[in-house]
């Protein structure tokens, strides 16, 4: 067992005593067919130091291959049709293996190579070519060598990967970046980089040991840490922190050691708000106006699989995206499901799952699905995992979030028509609980106490919710305690424009008069598209019907426009996630939230703060960690009827390492440990596990279909 191959995982062992058969001799027996029924998808792992040196190796015969692979590393999920993973299951099937690789595949001796499905060669494998952005091929002895200098020159390239296209380009120069973001019709959200090792990777970010081992490990996640500078200020303009990977296919490692930076942009190669594409004529329909070259190679990329990115929340390692290297392994869950269960997740950032039995398996990330390619790759994804794991929809339980307009609920709701199988709709923030629960394996029916920390979610009062303590268990939840509930003026445009949660927020303690006064004199009109008379309109909003929200997301978000931190969200987490960054100071002296009954009151608290002198990065710094210690302080109430000296918090605000101080802090005589996601995102994308997990302890056979 000291031997297996890096990437692999040992998950389990299981020791059955037998009365031996009347056989001789030893032999490896075909697999049993129960095994075979439900062996893991594994998921992409990136080339191996071996494979690497073969590259490198002028007298090898994978020397300069870019899609060198063996047992131990290379595409496993992005090239797979079903289960299990044998060539003929794999978009290698094409690809005839040449007497070479047959002999190599054959050998028994050959501990890499032998019975290895994807394994190819330059005579065999898979041919890389370049184009430039009409679609006219380019001649080139060495597409690599040509794609760098081009690189090098200034330009911007598509490349086909592992999982999809990426859209390649300099991080240094400021001209080079400035024309990706207008052809990208993106103007602030970062770009991820790629760096062609630690040591590069260390020139221009922080790497602590955590950091160093994730940028190295098999998965090669995008790993977010402190910037120092030296790379292009409009890789992630407002923000502290840069998202690095290391490359993990022989076709990037040669394409960074050729490239004068040795780092490179490195980003989705998607048109605004469509998915990554994977096809040649998908690049080459959407990407030709962003794009001068691109590098194709011709292996089909069966199932789209996004990089995976995780950040420290404190110095804790926390998913923001699960794709790549995580994708589609499966989680077990604390108990067995008596009914297959094919949970459809929230709306942005969102995967589904499928589970059986113990394990829940959880797509890949699969984006917005209120945009309708992403929806159907939803569809399409679960549709595969029913499939190779065998689960008959018609004899599964289908969940789906309480919210009806969801596109994903719409969806669940088509699928469970089409084959007449039960619906049950989740509580969002119940699900975002029992997403870490199940993480942390809470064990059957034991009450734990939870802290929801989110942007919005449906809540099962007709309200929409985000910050909300709850005594939760698989089954139920009961709510106990949330900020109080504010005004959030046009509804989604409320999230757009920060200012008119502000406004609504506002309106709970000011008089008109007094708002526009205020806005006027901290310059905030200008967040407003339409400026003064959209102000008026906000206010009539808040005082009249508009949603009521108690999110802990859009409290952040008021305060980031009030500090004039951030007026406009170009992307999800914008506002709240640029306040994060400019909390550099340190705690004023102020108390937190007055607490009402079980109620945080945040009008209170942002009436405070507009008195409230400090230097900008004080104040952002104070009012996080505020709101998060008096969470911890209103379930500090609650401790008593949990069955866990733990609080399990989640949602999309939980990785924010300030919150989640603010709440331990304040927890801190009560000896309570606060515990997070790891596996699984905290956000929407890990909420279909929690849906999963909330049929964990239900009778699901009385569920009729
Ligand atoms: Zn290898
Ligand atoms: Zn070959």
């Amino acid at each position: 067992m000291d031997e297996k191959p890096p990437p692999a995982r040992l998950e389990e062992v299981l020791i059955k005593f037998t009365q031996a058969d009347n056989v001789e001799g030893f032999s490896i027996l075909p697999s049993a067919k129960e095994a075979e029924l439900y062996s893991m998808i594994p998921p992409d792992f990136s080339i191996c130091d071996h494979c690497l040196a073969e590259i490198y190796d002028p007298n090898d015969r994978h020397y300069r291959y870019a899609f060198n692979s063996c047992a131990w590393c290379g595409p496993r999920f992005s090239i797979m049709r079903d289960v299990p993973y044998d060539r003929e299951k794999t978009s290698m099937l094409e690809f005839k293996l040449c007497e070479d690789c047959e002999r190599e595949y054959k050998d028994r001796e050959d501990l890499r190579r032998f019975h290895a499905q994807g394994i190819s060669c330059p005579k065999c494998g898979p041919k890389l070519w370049m184009e430039d952005s009409d679609g006219e091929k380019i001649h080139s002895e060495d597409p690599v060598r040509d794609a760098a200098r081009l690189l090098d020159e200034g330009k911007i390239l598509a490349i086909r990967g592992l999982g999809g296209y990426h859209i390649a380009c300099l991080a240094t120069d400021d001209e080079v970046v400035r024309k990706l973001r207008e052809r990208k019709r993106r103007p602030s959200k970062p770009f991820a980089l790629m760096a062609l090792s630690v040591e590069v990777v260390e020139r221009y970010a922080v790497v602590n040991e955590t950091a160093r081992d994730l940028l190295t490990s098999p998965e090669r996640p995008i790993v977010l840490m402190p910037a120092k500078g030296g790379i292009s200020e409009l890789v992630a303009p407002g923000l502290d922190l840069i998202g690095i990977m290391l490359p993990y296919t022989a076709l990037h490692h040669m394409l960074l050691k050729e490239v004068r930076d040795q780092i490179l942009i490195m980003t989705s190669g998607n048109e605004h708000n469509k998915p990554m594409c994977t096809s040649v004529e998908c690049a080459r329909e959407r990407l030709s106006p962003i794009v001068d070259y691109f590098l194709h190679h011709n292996r089909e990329i069966v199932n789209r699989v996004d990089d995976s990115v995780i950040r420290f929340t404190g110095n804790r390692a926390t998913m923001l995206r699960r794709g790549r290297g995580y994708a589609p392994m499966w989680i077990r869950l604390p108990s067995t499901l008596n009914k297959p269960v094919i949970a459809f997740g929230a709306e942005l950032q969102n995967a589904g799952a499928v589970a059986f039995r113990d394990k829940a398996v959880l797509t890949q990330f699969i984006g917005d699905t209120d945009e309708l390619e992403n929806l159907e790759f939803l569809d399409r994804m679960l549709k595969f995992f029913s499939n190779v794991y065998r689960i008959e929809p018609s004899e599964a339980v289908i969940v789906a979030d309480m919210h009806k307009g969801y596109s994903s609920r719409r969806l669940a709701e088509a699928w469970a028509e089409a084959h007449g199988s039960s619906l049950i709709e989740v509580q969002h923030h119940h699900a975002h609980i029992c997403s870490v629960m199940v993480e942390e394996r809470v064990e059957p029916s034991r009450k734990v106490l939870g802290i929801a920390i989110d942007g919005l979610g449906m809540g099962d009062d007709g309200t929409l919710w985000g910050g909300e303590v709850m005594i939760s268990s698989f089954s139920d939840y009961e709510r106990v305690g949330h900020l109080r509930p504010q005004p959030m003026p046009g509804g989604d445009r409320a999230t757009i424009y920060p200012v008119r949660m502000l406004i609504g927020i506002l309106s709970t303690f000011m008089s008109d008069d007094e708002i526009l006064d205020l806005l006027r004199r901290r310059d905030l009109l200008k967040g407003l598209p339409k400026g003064e008379g959209e102000a008026r309109i906000s206010l009539t909003q808040a005082r009249g019907k508009c949603p009521m929200i108690s999110s802990v997301g859009r409290v952040l978000d008021a305060i980031s426009s009030l500090l004039g931190i951030c007026l406009e969200r170009t992307y999800e987490g914008e506002p709240a996630m640029k306040l994060e960054a400019a909390a550099k100071g340190s705690l004023l002296r102020m108390e937190p939230p007055e607490i009402r009954g079980s109620v945080i009151d945040t009008s209170e608290f942002i009436e405070r703060l507009l008195g409230a002198e400090g230097r900008k990065e004080d104040l952002a710094y104070t009012s996080i960690y505020l709101l998060g210690y008096s969470l911890g302080e209103l379930s500090s109430k609650y401790l008593s009827r949990s069955d866990y000296d733990a609080i399990f918090v989640s949602g999309g605000a939980a990785v924010n390492s300030i919150l989640i101080k603010g709440i331990e802090d304040s927890l801190k005589e009560f000896k309570v440990k606060v515990k997070l996601n790891s596996i699984v995102p905290a956000g929407d994308g890990g909420i279909a596990l929690g849906q999963v997990a909330s049929m964990l302890w239900r009778d699901l056979d009385e569920i009729t279909n």
